[in-house]
């Protein structure tokens, strides 16, 4: 088993990157939908991030092979919770890390229907910090911006 934590501001591509796969992920957004019929409902954060949690442990106990989780994962503390359940679970908890410039994410932002206030985007830019090995991601893919 392992699990798969994409990494990226919102508008990087990480939920177009697992449609391609045809992959369903684990999705914040989603998840949030699901609870308060709103997928920009940012006042519930803490629950959101508690289910997907809760969901990752239930496919890891059944054990599915790979469960992707799809949300921004902006710093090692956001990030953390994973490493601690892949250590829990004996699974490697990898990273894609949607290396795409705040500028690019800005422009497709603005192009999609859910779009993200520009103030927060740039905010969330600061707050980026790439992931890494110290973390104890098992492996680290880079998805370049082209
Ligand atoms: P997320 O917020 O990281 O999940 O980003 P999305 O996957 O929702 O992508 C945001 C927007 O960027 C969508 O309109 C996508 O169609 C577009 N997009 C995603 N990946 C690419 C890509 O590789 N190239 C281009 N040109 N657009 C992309
Ligand atoms: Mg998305």
């Amino acid at each position: 088993m392992k699990i798969v934590v994409l990494v990226g501001l919102p508008g990087s591509g990480k939920s177009t990157y697992l449609e391609r796969m045809g992959v369903a992920g684990l999705s914040s957004d989603a998840i949030r939908k699901l609870l308060a019929d709103d997928e920009t409902d940012q006042s519930i954060h803490e629950r959101v991030f508690q289910t997907v949690r809760y969901l990752l442990r239930q496919r890891l106990e059944i054990g599915r092979p790979v469960t992707y989780v799809d949300a921004t994962h902006l710093t090692p503390r956001e990030r953390a919770p994973y490493i601690r359940l892949g250590a829990r679970y004996g699974c490697p908890v990898e990273a894609v890390f949607f290396d795409v410039p705040l500028e690019v994410c800005r422009e497709r932002n603005r192009s999609r229907d859910r779009v993200v206030p520009e103030e927060a985007l740039k905010r969330m830019a600061l707050k980026l910090k790439p992931p890494t090995l110290e973390e104890g991601f098992s492996g680290i893919t880079v998805i370049a911006y082209t």
